[in-house]
């Protein structure tokens, strides 16, 4: 099967929120992790490639997100998608504006769209201005981001220091017009040398506006929301192909796992409330196992009966990370939790598990990595953004869901499992 649509996300969990949207409309997406080292053989009529680029230097997001170009048009791709946050999440020196100008540049497009909007999150765009629910981005919590702070809730001030040339902005009441009034704009800002262009989009009637005036760009931009409508334009157009079943769902036989290393809120009340329900919980102290290792960990899971499902997480209210990190160091801490998720993830696989449900962005990529997955493919969303993926690991075929912070109900957990469930 040849590639049609190829995106490129910023990180993991951005891009398993992109492949959940996208799967909505019935079409098969593949997900890898990282540019494969292969050369595509078997590849999905969508395929996304995650990369670990948000906030690395701009000359190695650069680099990274053309080789994954390079794949994706090896395998066949013709449309390309520049996936970051829905909080425009970047520095004056990138990755946002650079990425899009390299491959721009390598597809040769003269143009692109830039719409981080995401209604049904609350992410909208008006007059250029980003919002996070009501407030303006600047004053919305992402203002003391550690990494990327935003100062600034302009998209159009934000992008221009990131790029070499002019950004201009199609702005709502012309996407209020309809797809050909916002095609006549790119033409018109085009002609005046605009090569990137800030897209308003406050409701999902605006990203169906903008998807489809600008389903034949060769490279779109922006946050998931606005690549949703895409796939079912092209199926119409014939240009993809409709998915044959859900592919995979046999493929989730076995018993399971939740391991949760997310300190959200929201993962918070997720974690409470799966205990609640009797499940055999253990907690993970970052400071036990700086002192101690995951031995401990390994040998509680390896006595969990297989008609269990377990949770070990290290999730915990903000107190308490604060200590932990007090004492070892923000990062260290991160990478013992992460290592000690990983290896209890690589040890339940060991012991027959086959499902696997992982809280946390970073969690996800450290527990992705120790399973040596190299592809997703997508099925059926549990909650918007969180899709169920199968992938083979250790030559077994499991099913895992990754889910970032705030995503999904309070019971996630549980519905998560439930829908696996012969
Ligand atoms: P989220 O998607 O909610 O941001 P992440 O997994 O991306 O979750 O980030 C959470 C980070 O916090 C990870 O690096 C994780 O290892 C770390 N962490 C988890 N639990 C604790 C804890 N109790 N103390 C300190 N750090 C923790």
């Amino acid at each position: 099967m040849t590639t049609f649509f190829g995106a490129i996300a910023d990180d993991l969990t951005g891009a398993t929120d992109l492949a959940g949207l996208l799967a909505r409309s019935g079409v098969a997406v593949s997900l890898r992790m990282g540019v494969p080292s292969a050369p595509p053989q078997t590849t999905a009529p969508v395929e996304i490639i995650a990369l670990k680029c948000r906030t690395a230097p701009v000359d190695e997001a650069v680099a990274g997100t053309r080789s994954a170009l390079d794949w994706l048009r090896r395998a066949g791709a013709q449309r390309f998608f520049w996936k970051y946050c829905s909080t425009f999440d970047s520095t004056p020196r990138g990755n946002i504006g650079p990425v899009a100008e390299a491959l721009m540049r390598d597809l040769g497009a003269g143009q692109t769209i830039y719409c981080p909007a995401f209604p049904e999150n609350g992410r909208s765009i008006f007059m250029g201005n980003l919002f996070v629910g009501e407030q303006p981005l600047a004053e919305s919590p992402m203002k003391d981001h550690p990494l990327t702070p935003m100062r600034d809730s302009n998209l159009i001030r934000l992008l221009e220091p990131q790029v070499g040339s002019a950004v201009g902005l199609a702005n709502r009441l012309c996407v209020a017009r309809g797809p050909e009034a916002l095609r006549a704009r790119l033409a018109e800002l085009k002609a005046q040398g605009v090569a990137h262009v800030i897209v308003d989009a406050v409701a999902n009637d605006d990203l169906h506006v903008i998807a489809e005036a600008c389903r034949d760009l060769p490279l779109m931009t922006g946050g998931s929301a606005v690549a949703m409508p895409l796939p079912k334009l092209w199926l119409e157009q014939g240009l993809l192909p409709e998915a044959s079943g859900n592919r995979g769902r046999d493929m989730a036989r076995g018993p399971a796992i939740v391991l949760s290393g997310s300190c959200s809120a929201m993962t918070n009340a997720q974690v409470a409330a799966f205990i609640a329900q009797g499940h055999p919980a253990l907690q993970l102290d970052p400071l036990d196992l700086a002192g101690n290792g995951a031995g401990a960990a390994l040998g509680w899971l390896s006595r969990q009966p297989g008609d269990a499902v377990p949770i070990i997480y290290a999730t915990a209210r903000p107190e308490s990370v604060r200590a932990a990190q007090d004492r070892l160091g923000r990062e260290r801490a991160g990478e013992i939790v992460e290592e000690a998720l990983a290896a209890c993830a690589v040890a339940a696989r060991d012991q027959g598990r086959r499902q696997f449900v992982v809280a946390g962005g970073e969690t996800s990529g450290a527990v992705g990595r120790a399973l040596e997955i190299e592809r997703l493919d997508v099925g059926r969303e549990i909650a918007p953004g969180v899709p169920w993926c199968f992938a083979e690991s250790g030559g077994h075929p499991i099913a895992i869901t990754l889910k970032s912070g705030n995503f999904g109900a309070e019971s996630f957990f549980e519905d998560a499992l439930g829908m696996l469930d012969p």
